[in-house]
């Protein structure tokens, strides 16, 4: 059968999604099979807008409007093994943006809650991921800082915007043994923080240095709401 255009194009996409797993994310040192098998599944080229497609299997943040970029494919690497994703779990991410970040969790999760400050990115990354054909996603438009205490709890809660601090609110919508994992730091620099609930104790662990955008809102960084 003879191959159309766009086949070709997918093909090569693919084929720059498997050198990128290699090159940016197993080569430094993220092991699990399940992690490397989304990122190379989820076309991430699909969720950056216009022009600067080309760019979507380099090694950085890249910008997808509203002010905010789509996350570094080695810090959504890191950040997803790092929460240790249950597949029966139900996990709440701070800051939908593009949905890669939710697309990835998607594929690994029972069920992900998603929740976005900005309306139009909330509204194209559900356009994209229904294309996708990933039905396990509720989308929500709110002040994440604060999570989203209707659904709570969560087993796991991923915050891809830089916190000032560990919100005790976010803290309380852990379930038993669920884990968090959020950049925390200063406005321009943080670092990654893991917390993980055993009952009324909140074990944290430090991880690697990183830059988001700033999480705004109640619990996070002043800003226009
Ligand atoms: N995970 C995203 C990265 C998004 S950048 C991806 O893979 O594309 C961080 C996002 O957090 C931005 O879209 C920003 O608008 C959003 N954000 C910042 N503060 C927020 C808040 N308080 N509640 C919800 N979303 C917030």
């Amino acid at each position: 059968m003879v191959k159309s255009g766009s086949d070709n194009l997918d093909d090569r996409r693919a084929a720059e999604r498997s050198r990128m797993v290699e090159d940016q994310i197993a080569a430094r040192g993220v092991r699990d099979p399940r992690v490397l098998e989304a990122l190379r599944t989820v076309p991430r080229h699909r969720f950056i807008p216009g022009a600067d497609r080309a760019e979507a299997y380099e090694d950085r943040p890249v910008a997808i409007g509203c002010g905010q970029t789509i996350s570094q494919p080695y810090m959504v690497a890191v950040m997803t093994e790092w929460l240790d994703v249950d597949p029966a779990g139900r996990i709440l991410e701070i800051g939908t943006g593009s949905g890669y970040q939710t697309a990835v969790l998607a594929r690994l999760a029972r069920h992900v809650i998603t929740v976005e400050r900005h309306r139009d990115l909330s509204d194209a990354a559900r356009k994209m991921l229904s294309s996708l054909a990933l039905d396990n996603i509720e989308f929500v438009v709110a002040d994440g800082s604060l999570g989203c205490p209707g659904r709570a709890p969560y087993d796991g809660i991923l915050v891809t915007a830089g916190a000032p601090r560990l919100a005790q609110a976010l803290l309380d919508q852990l379930d038993e043994g669920g884990k968090l994992v959020a950049p925390v730091g200063g406005r321009d620099e943080q670092r990654l923080v893991r917390v993980t609930r055993a009952g009324d104790q909140f074990r944290q662990e430090f991880g690697i240095g990183c830059r988001f955008v700033p999480l705004l809102g109640a619990e996070g960084w002043p800003g226009t709401p």
